[in-house]
C-alpha cells in the first residue's frame, strides 16, 4: 500500500486547500512546503467573487474570513484620473458575493494550520527533489541534509508557476509572451480607500490598491504595473517603488 493516498508538492494557497478538503473526506495526506515560514511577499490578495463562492464550496471560506479575510464593498475603475464608476461586485456578479482580500502570507499560514487540523500531515522547511511517475509514483523529498522517498495514490503539483512537477511528471506547458510586470507593497497609513479596491489605467501603466487590513494583517495593499521592466532590489528598490506608487496614486 503506498504511503499516503495523496502528496502535494507545495503548501501555498493551492496545496493546503486540496489538503485541508481531501483531508476532511477520509483521506491520507502529505503537504510538503520547503519554506519553514512564508516570507512576506505580495502575490495573490484580491479573491473575485467567483473564488470566494468557490472558497465556500470547497470548504475553506470560513478559515479565511474568522482568521485574516476582508469584504470590500466596492471596486473602482479609475482612467487617467476619472472615476468611471464605483462598482458593487455582490450586485452586478453572477455569484452575488463580495471579493475578499487578505494578506497573503497570513491566508497561507492559515489554511495550512486547517489542513493540519483536519489530520493532514504537515511538513515544512522540506523540498521535494524529485518525482518518479508510475504506479505508485515516488517523491523525493529533502530536509536538514537528509533524504526520504514516500508513495502516493497520487501527487498533487501545487508548487507554484515554475513547477518541477509539471516537468517531471512530463507535462508540456505553453506560455503566453510577458506583457506586463507587477510589483506590490504593503503600505500603511496612506490616502488610499481602506473600504472599496481601486484600479487606476493610467497612461501604459496600472496601479491598484486593495485594503487586506483584517485581524493581524495591516494597510492598504498597493500593486503597480509596468510594461517596461523595472529591478526592485533592497532599500533603494523599496524607496524607488514607494515613490512610484505614490506618484501612481497622486495621479488617480
Ligand atoms: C504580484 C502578484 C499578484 C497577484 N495577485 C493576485 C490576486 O490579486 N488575485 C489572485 O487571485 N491571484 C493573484 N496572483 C496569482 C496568485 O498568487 C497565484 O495564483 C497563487 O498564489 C497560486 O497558488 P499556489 O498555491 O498554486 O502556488 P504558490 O503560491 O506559488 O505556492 C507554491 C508553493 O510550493 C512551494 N514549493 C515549490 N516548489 C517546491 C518543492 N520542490 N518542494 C516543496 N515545496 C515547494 C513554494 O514554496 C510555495 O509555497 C498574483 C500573483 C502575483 C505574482
Amino acid at each position: 500500500m503506498p504511503d499516503f493516498d495523496i502528496i502535494s508538492v507545495g503548501g501555498g494557497l493551492g496545496g493546503a486547500s486540496v489538503a485541508k478538503a481531501m483531508a476532511e473526506r477520509g483521506a491520507r495526506v502529505l503537504v510538503t512546503e520547503r519554506e519553514a515560514k512564508f516570507k512576506d511577499r505580495v502575490r495573490g490578495e484580491w479573491l473575485a467573487p467567483w473564488g470566494v463562492a468557490e472558497a465556500r464550496e470547497l470548504g475553506i471560506y470560513e478559515t479565511l474570513i474568522s482568521d485574516c479575510g476582508y469584504h470590500p464593498t466596492g471596486w473602482d475603475t479609475r482612467l487617467a484620473g476619472n472615476s468611471i464608476g464605483l462598482r458593487d461586485l455582490a450586485a452586478t456578479t453572477k455569484p452575488a458575493v463580495h471579493p475578499m482580500t487578505f494578506f497573503h502570507p497570513r491566508a497561507q499560514e492559515a489554511l495550512l494550520e486547517a489542513a493540519e487540523t483536519a489530520r493532514a500531515e504537515v511538513r515544512r522547511g522540506v523540498r521535494v527533489s524529485a518525482l518518479q511517475p508510475g504506479g505508485p509514483p515516488r517523491v523525493t523529498l529533502e530536509a536538514n541534509g537528509r533524504s526520504e522517498s514516500l508513495t502516493a495514490r497520487l501527487v498533487v503539483g501545487a508548487d507554484g508557476r515554475g513547477s518541477m512537477v509539471r516537468k517531471w511528471g512530463g507535462f508540456d506547458s505553453k506560455d503566453d509572451p510577458d506583457q506586463q510586470w507587477l510589483a506590490g507593497i504593503l503600505i500603511e497609513n496612506t490616502a488610499a480607500p481602506m473600504d472599496y479596491s481601486v484600479g487606476c489605467v493610467q497612461s501604459l501603466r496600472f496601479a491598484y490598491s486593495a485594503n487586506v487590513s483584517s485581524g493581524r494583517s495591516p494597510g492598504p495593499l498597493l500593486l503597480r504595473g509596468a510594461q517596461q521592466r523595472t529591478r526592485h532590489d533592497g532599500r533603494e528598490g523599496r524607496d524607488a517603488l514607494h515613490r512610484g506608487v505614490d506618484q501612481d496614486w497622486d495621479e488617480c
